[in-house]
């Protein structure tokens, strides 16, 4: 301890005068946003300069003895690129705890990505922690645009007790810690930032200034500080460099004062002494904007970007990991490729990553990474599904289930012959056709050269028969082609016996006879098929056809559980008599990338100028209406008179599907967007008044109420995001990537509490096209959040489709989400192996699944949550089909529950119990 001199040279000495003097955690670090108002590859510079300093400067100075490095291993990867000499250096520097490295992978945003990325993101930044030291066991969240309710429970299933928080916090939080509870009870203690992770930024080289900094912080939050407490100031902020005078300010700061014990410190080390007891608590996620922006309007940024997402998301988590996890040997799993895809799912996970609050050509470059892994996936699911077609004990057509209930469901297949299908809907016929053409053997070796090993010589068109004749001028080729792929056709015997003819004869007539038989393209619906399994279809009589007429009072489609009425005035909706779906809100959006702004004198278009009708298919298993509406909407918003200007004629075409048993409606909407500075919302009407939203959310439900709140810096809006669905009133609206969803149409005579405050409608955001990062002014924000720059992206100018989907009165949404925009996959056989025409290969029930893979070194692993207020018990047993599987058909699986580090848990035999809002992660014992 310092003895200190005051101005009148007398000396002062803390302890002796009895004043304890206050801990002031300096906490050195960098926030990295890897791509944001830069690209990438800018920023990597950057970071390449960074790190360099940082390495010789904690190298030579022991004084600055402490770096936390923002939470994520991103960075350091992406240093290592360029830098893979450094390895060993930052290595020494984690291992003596010098710098902090990870958990996270990325800083994410937590409402934009699923569950399970969430999840693989920490999985991920853990392995590449372990090779520098190991991890920093804190949920370090410092820059999250709000936090999700399940985030505790995720943190302590990797065995972590803290979190550290800044935006979302509410005003009811008025510490700078509290107790975080997720809906399951799961508590972690949450360090509080009172003002972010930059409130001790740019630390001047001056201690008096220094001090003085800290006496303005420490009595700005006194209140805020729990007794015994020590001050936490993170010295950092975005892409800021380290500052090689700290050491040295802070021993000079230590010296000229007595009130603050100052300690440049680890966030591990900070935290290990902070008070755990007497802590405010919170159970939930933390959505309010009562002290920071939380930037709402992120959620409805860049639709195409958050579409993509979904896609991605669904395709590896649905469909390539399940079933190459299910159909592949293990030995077959393609670990490798999926790493990649996931890596980067995850990269684009980052918050200005998928909140796209980012230039036009970082946008750019999350949906080409986006597609990648999308490719990848699907590439997985063609991969594992190639199985199947020899496996089976006959010819079929089998629709096959990547999830984890039975599902139904509609699949498209090319059938040969002529006229209608018991049960199918035929959507074209191709007669049978005959051609005659004379070639020459050069013509004919160029075709087969193109054709390769393939025997499909179009959509649908397979050669099923082959047979030459030749005599003194000429070689004649029939081929007949059939709609679907022949058993043992030795396609490339054939090839090679022709090109033997041409060569003997090069100058020979070539007379080639093509005969393709009749073939009808039509659709049909699979009952009931097993989960994680598969069933072949067979012509049946359809339990509940789907019928459509449609005529100068409008369109009408049925079928025994819905009812749906299009309007011919003006292209909306009745669903079971309720009247006013799928009508379109179009307003001036004056914000930004991060907020929804109204122009002070905004202009809004809800009803179309002209409205066209026409039915595209009439059932009986599926009828698509389509309705055309011309929208006059105004073109763009003038910036002096902050109103909307101009106009454009835009068609919006609405293709309104019904599906034979289905309860689900869908609708694609799609438009060329011509207009600017615009939001576009679909309104649904409630069955029934609502007070709350239900919303899918990262391992949970959530629900909220029709109120948000704000703060000084963001006008509260209750616009709040959505995953797959979100329901109310009894309606359940399932959207593939419109995040944001808001109750709106609240009734006037009513105030929050009064027991009669609710909302009528349902308004899903379809786009908001702004064109700006961020905004000067604004009225839903007074001040910028990033840098003022125009953008063109944000303005999604040009061809967009929107995929949505409403039902009434769905209990479990879960199995809708899974197959409202994801068809099964549909395989078809030839026969000649051993597997049963209905069968399953896992069976997994009483809660639903996140994610089905194998870990490596083989074990099937499957994540759970249990979504419910009630205890249910989860049942493993092996499936009903044993050539894919060791085990008893049907017989009880066993195995541990193991952690989010997959670390055992408990061990398990066939079942075991899940609490309300609880996960789990189970790995299968080999037979
Ligand atoms: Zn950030």
């Amino acid at each position: 301890m310092a003895s200190h001199y005051d101005a009148g040279g007398h000396r002062r000495d803390a302890v002796q005068l009895g004043t304890a003097r206050l801990r002031v955690n300096v906490v050195p670090h960098t926030h990295w946003d890897r791509e944001w108002y830069s690209p990438f590859r800018s920023f990597q510079l950057r970071l390449v300069r960074l790190v360099d300093k940082l390495l010789g400067l904690m190298e030579s100075d022991p004084s600055y003895g402490r770096f936390l490095f923002d939470g994520q291993m991103a960075a350091i990867d992406d240093y290592l690129e360029v830098r893979p000499e450094n390895e060993a250096r930052l290595r020494r520097l984690g291992s003596s705890g010098r710098i902090s490295f990870g958990p996270w992978y990325v800083l994410m945003d937590e409402f934009l990505v699923s569950g399970e990325t969430i999840v693989r993101n920490l999985q991920l930044g853990l392995e590449r922690a372990a090779a520098f030291g190991g991890a920093m066991e804190i949920g370090y969240l410092p820059d999250m645009f709000g936090h999700v309710a399940q985030m505790p429970q995720i943190l302590k299933a990797a065995g972590f007790v803290d979190a550290v928080v800044w935006r979302g916090v509410p005003s009811a939080i008025d510490k700078t810690a509290f107790s975080w509870q997720s809906p399951d009870g799961s508590a972690v203690r949450a360090e509080y930032l009172p003002d972010g992770y930059s409130a001790g930024a740019f630390l001047g080289a001056d201690a008096k200034a220094f001090v003085r900094r800290l006496e303005a912080f420490s009595e700005k939050h006194a209140d805020f500080l729990m007794a015994g407490a020590a001050v936490l100031f993170p010295n950092g902020t975005d892409h800021q460099e380290p500052q090689p005078w700290l050491g040295r300010v802070v021993a000079e700061a230590n010296a000229v004062q007595d009130r603050f014990e100052i300690v440049i410190s680890s966030l591990p080390d900070a935290l290990a002494t902070a008070p755990r007891s007497g802590l405010p608590s919170w159970q939930g996620e933390l959505r309010s904007g009562a002290r920071a922006n939380l930037l709402m309007g992120v959620a409805s940024n860049r639709v195409d970007i958050k579409q993509a997402a979904a896609r991605a998301e669904r395709s590896l988590e649905r469909l390539a990991e399940p079933l190459a996890a299910l159909l592949l040997a293990p030995r077959d799993y393609p670990e490798s490729l999926l790493q990649i895809a996931w890596r980067e799912v995850v990269r684009n996970s980052a918050h200005d990553s998928i909140c796209a609050c980012s230039h036009d050509e970082v946008g750019a470059a999350v949906l080409e990474r986006y597609a990648e892994a999308t490719r990848i996936a699907e590439g997985v699911v063609g991969r594992a599904l190639q199985v199947l077609p020899s496996a089976l004990s006959a010819p079929c057509h089998l629709a096959v289930n990547p999830f984890a209930g039975r599902r139904s469901g509609v699949i498209e297949l090319i059938l040969g012959g002529k006229g209608p299908i018991e049960g199918a809907q035929v959507l074209d016929e191709r007669i049978g056709l005959a051609a005659d053409l004379v070639l020459t053997t050069t013509e004919v070796r160029a075709v087969l050269s193109q054709l390769g090993t393939q025997d499909q010589m179009g959509d649908g068109a397979y050669v099923a028969g082959v047979e030459v004749a030749e005599d003194d001028t000429s070689i004649a080729i029939a081929v007949r082609l059939a709609p679907e792929r022949s058993k043992d056709l030795p396609i490339e015997q054939i090839k090679s016996d022709l090109l033997a003819r041409f060569a003997l004869r090069p100058d020979a007539q070539v007379k080639v006879r093509l005969d393709q038989a009749s073939s009808r393209r039509v659709l049909v619906r699979v009952e009931d098929v097993p989960g994680f399994g598969w069933k072949a279809w067979s012509p049946a009589p359809l339990a509940d056809p789907v019928t459509a007429t449609t005529g100068s009072d409008g369109t009408l489609v049925s079928n025994s559980l819905v009812r749906l009425e299009i309007s011919p005035l003006d292209g909306t909706f009745a669903l079971n008599g309720l009247a006013g779906f799928n009508k379109l809100i179009d307003s001036g959006d004056f914000g930004d990338t991060y907020n929804y702004s109204p122009p002070e004198h905004d202009l809004v278009v809800d009803a179309p100028e002209h409205v066209d009708l026409s039915l595209i298919e009439s059932g009986p298993v599926r009828a698509v209406a389509l309705v055309e509406r011309t929208y006059r909407w105004p073109q763009h918003i003038d910036e002096a008179r902050r109103a909307r200007s101009g106009e454009r004629a835009v068609v919006v075409s609405s293709r309104i599907e019904v599906r034979a048993g289905e309860q689900l409606v869908r609708v694609t909407t799609s438009f060329d967007n011509t207009c600017r500075d615009h939001r576009l919302r679909v309104w649904f009407p409630l069955p029934e008044p609502a007070d709350h939203s239900s919303a899918e959310c990262a391992f949970d439900i959530v629900e909220r109420g029709l109120i948000a709140e704000g703060g000084p810096s963001e006008r509260p809006l209750a616009t709040y995001p959505s995953r797959r669905f979100v329901q109310a009133g009894h309606l359940s609206v399932f959207h593939e990537g419109l995040s944001e969803y808001e109750l709106v149409d609240l009734l006037e005579a009513g105030e929050p509490g009064s027991g009669i405050f609710a909302a009528h409608g349902l308004a899903l955001t379809l786009l908001r096209a702004t064109g700006m990062l961020s905004r000067l002014t604004m009225l839903n924000r007074p001040l910028p959040a990033g840098p003022v720059d125009p953008l063109e992206g944000p303005q999604l100018q040009g061809p967009l489709k929107m995929r949505y989907g409403v039902a009434i009165g769905v209990k479990n949404p879960y199995p809708l989400a899974d197959v409202a925009f994801c068809d099964l996959p549909v395989v078809s056989s030839l026969g000649g192996g051993k597997l049963a025409l209905e069968a399953s290969m896992l069976s997994v029930s009483g809660a639903e699944m996140s994610a089905l893979r194998r870990v490596p070194g083989g074990a099937l692993e499957v994540r759970l949550f249990n979504p419910t207020a009630t205890t249910t018990r989860v049942e493993l047993r092996s499936g009903t089909e044993t050539g894919l599987d060791p085990h008893a058909p049907g017989a009880l699986l066993r195995g541990q529950l193991v952690d989010l580090r997959g670390r055992h848990v408990a061990d398990f035999e066939g079942s075991f119990e899940l609490g309300p809002h609880r996960t789990a992660t189970a790995r299968l014992a080999e037979k």
